[in-house]
């Protein structure tokens, strides 16, 4: 019998935006995944300098992008697990809950440049077989990767990244198009993005 096939979309989803929800739609149509998972970080280990959102924020905002496709699911492995987030925790964590899966790691072309100064790259690339996506302004190769490891697969270009999102919303300026609507009102609700961004809590 053959093997479920899951993916996995790490990221910090500061906000999830169009290029996070087309870049798993497109692999989990093109490698036939049962389900795409997406899983925000907890802390992001490359991120600790700049400020990002409470976990709970993210979470939410990706809860609320993926509720209306069905072969979406959203883990709170990473925002559960103290300390920063690793990528091989990660997917030690998920392969412990689905023992019966191959699980594919989607990634962009941006990080996917950067993956081999990721921690503990080789444990990595034995619970995952990695699928690099291309994203406008990256050039996506598989150079100096193990062979065999990584998948290159092309996708609708979508210029989004939630950098400028960000940008835009403390500018003023809309967001709508560029992330899901109820994305856009959870920003105007939390007040996320502005100076300062309000503690998570009751
Ligand atoms: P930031 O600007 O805060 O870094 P981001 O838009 O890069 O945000 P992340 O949460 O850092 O979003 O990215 C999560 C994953 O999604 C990464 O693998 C990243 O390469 C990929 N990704 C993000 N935006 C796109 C896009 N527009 N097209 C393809 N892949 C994308
Ligand atoms: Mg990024």
């Amino acid at each position: 019998m053959s093997r479920r096939r899951i993916g996995v979309m790490g990221g910090t989803f500061d906000p999830i935006h169009h290029g996070h929800l087309v870049a798993a739609s497109e692999v989990q149509a093109q490698f036939g995944l049962e389900q795409v998972i997406f899983v925000p970080t907890g802390q992001p280990w490359q991120k600790s300098h700049e400020a990002v959102s409470p976990a709970e924020d993210r979470y939410l905002m990706t809860v609320i992008a993926t509720a209306s496709n069905p072969r979406f699911l959203v883990s709170r492995v990473d925002v559960d697990r103290a300390g920063p987030t690793y990528t091989a925790d990660t997917l030690t964590d998920l392969h412990a809950e689905y023992p019966d899966a191959d699980l594919y790691f989607i990634t962009g072309a941006d990080a996917l440049e950067q993956i081999l100064s990721w921690h503990r790259v080789e444990e990595m690339f034995q619970l995952a077989h990695f699928i690099g996506v291309t994203r406008p302004g990256y050039s996506l190769n598989g150079a100096h990767l193990p062979a065999g490891a990584v998948s290159l697969v092309e996708i609708p270009a979508m210029a989004i990244s939630s950098t400028g999102c960000r940008d835009r919303v403390r500018a003023g300026l809309p967001v709508w198009y560029l992330v899901p609507d109820g994305i856009v009102q959870y920003i105007s609700k939390r007040g996320l993005y502005r100076e300062l961004t309000p503690e998570w809590g009751p």
